[in-house]
């Protein structure tokens, strides 16, 4: 199964070394309790390392390390329950969770170790690419031909899974997965659903060769599609975030500006009294203690959103091409490729080729095929015209006016 692969890639490496043992995607979650992807991720790490697993109830194993887990952990054994909801725990059990103790010790041992978890989809049977290419697919201002099949492959997809935490006021945690297309590369998040639903068989099929690539600049490239997808929801924290500041340091101002004048008024009586026992280091100690609170409350607020991949796992789909001829004009301009998820039994939606984005529905325009978004934006020569003057502001209101009484 792991057949050894020249490749620099330190990770990648590792985790040729660290293939998949005998685990079984349903024996993770036997009895029906489901299991979630750090199950299965946690599980399929431990097998491969060598260890012994026997599975004592509903989301609790017991794991018979190999010795030098066991050296480096300090104990033979670990007894790992991942239902979060049970009440009582075994004997010397732990809860494993991406955050628990034992969850992070099983993580950075797993990412020390680069290693990937490995599945395939099993292909359906009788499963009529053709016909579900065309279902699926839908092309305008351009002429199909009777589409081709080509072989059917295996394409490996990555699944990142990571925890988001966002700080600046009461912290607030999520669990996310990216499934990644490393050809294009192309992103998307891979609901748990998703997941169980997949059927996903241990392994890489047999024989298959997996091409490779830089898994650590596909990472990179996923953080980078995640930061834009997220940045409504970065937005939204930072706000909330902002409005749980102004308000702490709202009631801190109001706090500190009530005892300075309480300060100021019993200095005045005090004064009249005794005019010897001066206290101007009162204030200046109070607005000190102001300003270092201040300082506190601003940064307990500030936003912040921290990433932390815990596992990788690759999945072998099997996907057939179907190749559409195209005519635009009665002339043969080129072809389109897609393709066929074949455990799926669906389309995959190919990637716009100008923005990359997946998408059922294309135009033919300019001599290529654009998505709904990047119509009329396919690069033509580039002759950008600038916008016109007239949006501009000093005609906005009166305009408003006109359209309004048009309305009405
Ligand atoms: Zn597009």
């Amino acid at each position: 199964m792991s057949r050894a692969r020249k490749s620099t890639h330190q990770a990648a490496q590792s985790a040729e070394l660290a293939a998949p043992g005998g685990i079984t995607a349903a024996a993770a979650g036997a009895e029906g309790a489901e299991p979630a992807p750090f199950t299965t991720f946690a599980l399929d790490f431990l097998s491969a390392r060598g260890a012994t697993l026997t599975q004592k109830g509903p989301l609790d194993w017991d794991a018979a390390l190999p010795a030098d887990l066991a050296k480096k952990w300090r104990r033979g054994g670990l007894r790992l329950v991942f239902d979060s909801e049970r009440a009582v725990l075994p004997r010397g059990g732990v809860f494993a969770a991406p955050g628990s103790i034992a969850g992070l010790k099983l993580l950075e041992a797993a990412r020390g170790q680069g290693h990937v978890a490995r599945f395939h989809a099993p292909a359906r049977p009788r499963v009529d690419a053709r016909a579900l290419a065309g279902e699926g697919l839908v092309l305008h201002d351009v002429d199909t031909g009777t589409p081709t099949l080509e072989a059917v492959r295996h394409v490996v997809l990555v699944g990142f899974h990571l925890t988001l935490t966002f700080t600046g006021g009461s912290p607030e945690q999520d669990l996310r997965s990216i499934l990644a297309d490393p050809r294009i590369p192309t992103f998307d998040f891979w609901e748990p659903e998703d997941r169980k639903r997949a059927g996903l068989l241990p392994g890489f099929p047999d024989g298959f060769t997996p091409p490779t690539f830089d898994r650590a600049a596909l990472w990179q490239a996923g953080e980078l599609w995640m930061e834009r997808v997220l940045e409504p929801r970065a937005l939204r924290w930072k706000r909330k975030a902002e409005e749980g500041r102004d308000k702490d340091l709202a009631r801190l101002n109001a706090f500190y500006q009530t005892r300075i004048q309480e300060e100021r008024e019993r200095r005045r009586r005090r004064r009249s009294e005794d005019a010897e026992s001066e206290e101007p280091e009162t204030e200046a100690a109070l607005k000190l203690e102001w300003g270092r609170r201040t300082k506190a409350v601003r940064s307990r607020y500030e936003p912040a959103i921290e990433t932390r991949l815990w596992a990788v796992e690759e999945i072998a789909r099997p996907r057939q091409p179907v190749v559409y001829p195209l005519t635009a004009g009665g002339k043969p301009v080129g072809s389109f490729e897609v393709e066929v998820d074949l455990a799926a039994g669906a389309l995959v939606r190919p990637p716009c080729p100008v923005c990359g984005r997946a998408a059922g529905e294309f135009w033919w325009e300019a001599d290529g095929l654009a998505c709904r978004r990047c119509r009329g934006r396919r690069p033509k020569p580039r002759s950008a015209p600038p916008a016109p003057p007239s949006r501009g502001a000093p005609d906005g209101p009166a305009r408003a006016a006109s359209r309004r009484r048009k309305g009405g």
